[in-house]
């Protein structure tokens, strides 16, 4: 079943087109990552699909329920943390989830339950301090929990860990990753090494236009392009390269930093680099000690996709 579904989403501003066109499904229990670089329109979408921004043309449905029309019966079931979140600096953890919660008209004793397996789950249970003296990696977790308090069947986090440093994003995406399975997780990002960590589903975004949709690894497989192999020998690699240069599939190579006799070699047709090298290593009278595939980064990916004609 599919969570979020858009037919032909379209958002002008003026004459820029924020979203154009945009058709995108998000499978239930996925963790699901909305990439872009800035202004792709990331935020335009999630603004439309909470119902706080009005598309131009074209529609969306959450759970089955239309967006526009039917807005309470979408924010029942979901939780939503903005990009720049506020807080009560003079309240603590707990007394910020709370309050959340009573917005939310959640009884006792379930409030209670809840505040505390959330703080427990954004490692900050027991904290006594004032959010205002948290880290930003800390508010980030709270903002994380404060999303989920009406027990959300869908989480949308718009760019969560943008502002965070390595370990405060490290801690974030653990947090986000110990929902899969859950609850259906939407969020946006320009970091793809986040995104590839710990999505399932990706969609590629640019200038409001969707580019691509898939699982991480069907993205590396359709749309990396070329793919590197890293071919290791016994001795003479200088010949084995020179070889491997006047092959038709060879599109560049490079050494490996911790290893003299290996090099990493970009191939247009990898299936004639697997018939070709075992030949041109042994023709050469030397052994083959590795003919590894690498996998395609998220980024060699992206930057194929989108990169293009920047
Ligand atoms: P970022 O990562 O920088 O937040 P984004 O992918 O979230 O970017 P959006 O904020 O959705 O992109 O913006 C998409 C385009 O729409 C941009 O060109 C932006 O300038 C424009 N835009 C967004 N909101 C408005 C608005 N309220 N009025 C006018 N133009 C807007």
């Amino acid at each position: 079943m599919n969570v979020v579904e858009t037919r032909d989403l379209t958002k002008l501003y003026g004459d820029v087109h924020a979203l154009d066109g945009v058709t995108l499904t998000v499978p239930e229990g996925s963790v699901f990552g909305f990439l872009g670089p800035n202004g792709a329109g990331k935020t335009t979408m999630l603004r439309v699909l909470l119902g706080l921004a009005r598309p131009t043309s074209g529609g969306a449905t959450i759970f089955g329920h239309d967006v526009q029309s039917e807005r309470d019966a979408v924010h029942a079931r979901v939780g939503f943390l903005p990009d720049v979140p506020g807080f009560y600096p003079w309240m603590t953890g707990e007394e910020f989830l709370r309050f959340a919660g009573s917005l939310f008209g959640i009884p006792e004793p379930t409030l209670t339950e809840r505040a505390h397996a959330l703080l427990e789950m954004a490692g900050l249970a027991g904290n006594p301090n004032p959010v205002g003296g948290y880290s930003r990696g800390m508010k980030q977790r709270l903002g994380i929990a404060q999303a989920l308090i009406n027990a959300p069947d869908l989480l949308v986090l718009d760019e969560p860990t943008s502002a965070l440093d390595p370990l405060g994003r490290a801690d974030v995406l653990t947090m986000i990753g110990s929902l899969r399975g859950r609850t259906t997780v939407l969020f946006s990002s320009h970091l793809l090494g986040d995104v590839e960590r710990i999505c399932d589903q990706v969609a590629v975004l640019d200038r409001g236009r969707l580019v691509v949709q898939g699982s991480v690894a069907e993205l590396r497989r359709a749309h990396g392009g070329s793919t590197t192999v890293r071919i290791a020998v016994t001795e003479g690699i200088e010949r084995v390269v020179a070889a491997v240069e006047g092959s038709s599939w060879c599109v560049r190579h490079a050494p490996v930093a911790d290893d003299g006799q290996a090099t990493d070699v970009v191939v247009s047709d990898l299936a004639a680099a697997r018939r070709a090298v075992p030949g041109i290593v042994a023709g050469l009278g030397v052994g083959l000690r590795r003919f590894d595939e690498l996998e395609a980064s998220l980024e060699e990916v992206f930057v194929g996709l989108v990169g293009v004609n920047r």
